[in-house]
């Protein structure tokens, strides 16, 4: 088996009782069967607490005030420091804030964005991610229907996109606009099935070319006299999305229509702003975010099918913080900190990536290519 990680990976460290947003609440934690056969079968106090404080037929633990019952008041775990520490806990909490995408023979294993700590450590660095690698041999699988041959085209992609976006030669929006239309033409060749053309794609998307037809493009896009209207109506069509998805927490609900507000009355385009905004989330932000969602997402088009899907999913959850945060900076220009980026990137996530439902239903949205086609999203950069 092999395994990849982001280089700040060793590096988390759980919070615990001083976490600002604690993954103990807001939420439902669901047990895995395994769990649920050890938890019914404990004895003595903790055996007895753990029947009355799990629902049996939802699988999951209580929760009080949107808290999980074992969350005691110093914001710490009663079944970790009652139950024997780690050992004690159901899958989902030995996990989180890990997340973890299968694929034959490889675990791409990353932190989740929803977790306050895992966020700084995502968002903090200022130096290019990296990926680790590792081998267990021992460990060998087999998924019969996996298209390996796609799959590899996949990481081909993934490897040059993550290239692009960490070249900090050319502003954020150009590397975003060519990760783009390279997702949309490998796209073409899945559809086509003519895969074979791939590394011939890769290769033209790969020559310095690129850099300077892309800035023509996009000159030629800002110099048109419809930007303008382009790019606020597509941001105005993602915060639609973003009104149809499940909501986890009510206050999220509340902070969206703020936002939603805040921005309807602004003229400025988004993606222009003055200086001091792009001091508060400057491309660097952009690129990590960036990094993180293609890292998560983009091979997960081999059971999909759908590499530009996932493209345009990472795009849009990147664009959507932004958007989120230039409604908070034109509310609150000098009070606005990196704290605070942090902090809608955190609750975005724990509302978009936390859910099945909002992940299938954002990215089936934006197949709507009269709405999110590569102009109108381009535009909106
Ligand atoms: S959200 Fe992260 S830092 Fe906070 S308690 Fe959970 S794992 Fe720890």
């Amino acid at each position: 088996m092999h395994y990849t990680v982001p280089h700040y990976y060793k590096r988390f460290r759980c919070t615990g009782g001083g976490c600002p947003d604690t993954c103990c609440a807001g939420w439902q934690i669901q047990i895995d069967p395994a769990s649920l056969k050890k938890y019914s079968k404990a004895k003595g106090p903790v055996g007895s607490r753990l029947k009355n404080e799990i629902d049996w037929n939802e699988q999951c633990f209580r929760q009080y005030d949107g808290k999980c019952a074992f969350l005691n008041e110093n914001g710490l775990c009663d079944l970790y420091l009652e139950g024997g520490g780690k050992k004690a806990f159901c899958r989902t909490c030995r996990t989180y804030p890990r997340h973890i995408e299968e694929f034959e023979g490889l675990r791409e294993i990353s932190l989740s964005l929803s977790c306050p700590a895992a966020a700084e450590l995502i968002l903090g660095s200022g130096e290019p991610v990296r990926f680790l690698e590792a081998d267990d041999p021992a460990k060998e699988e087999s998924y019969p229907e996996f298209d390996f041959f796609l799959f590899t085209k996949l990481m081909d992609a993934r490897t040059l996109i993550f290239r692009i976006l960490q070249n900090r030669e050319h502003p954020f929006r150009l590397r975003a606009i060519v990760c783009l239309a390279l997702a949309h033409d490998l796209q073409e060749r899945i559809d086509k099935n003519a895969l074979f053309d791939a590394d011939r794609l890769l290769e033209r998307y790969s020559s310095p070319s690129v850099w300077t037809w892309f800035e023509r493009r996009l000159n030629m896009l800002d110099s048109d006299i419809r930007h303008q209207r382009l790019s606020l109506q597509t941001a105005g069509n993602l915060f639609v999305i973003l009104n149809q998805m499940e909501v986890l927490r009510p206050e999220w609900k509340a902070r969206l229509r703020g936002a939603r507000d805040t921005l309807s009355v602004s003229e400025a385009s988004p993606g222009t702003g003055p200086e001091e905004f792009h001091a508060i989330f400057p491309d660097v932000i952009a690129e990590q975010l960036m990094v993180y969602f293609v890292f998560t997402y983009f091979c997960g088009a081999v059971y999909s099918g759908n590499a530009y899907g996932k493209m345009k999913f990472s795009l849009a959850c990147t664009l959507l913080i932004r958007e989120l945060t230039r409604a908070e900076w034109i509310k609150e220009p000098s009070g606005m900190s990196s704290a605070d980026v942090l902090d809608i990137a955190q609750k975005f996530s724990r509302e978009i990536e936390h859910s099945d439902f909002n992940k299938c239903r954002m990215e089936k949205m934006l197949d709507d290519e009269d709405r999110f086609g590569l102009e109108k999203l381009f535009s909106v950069l």
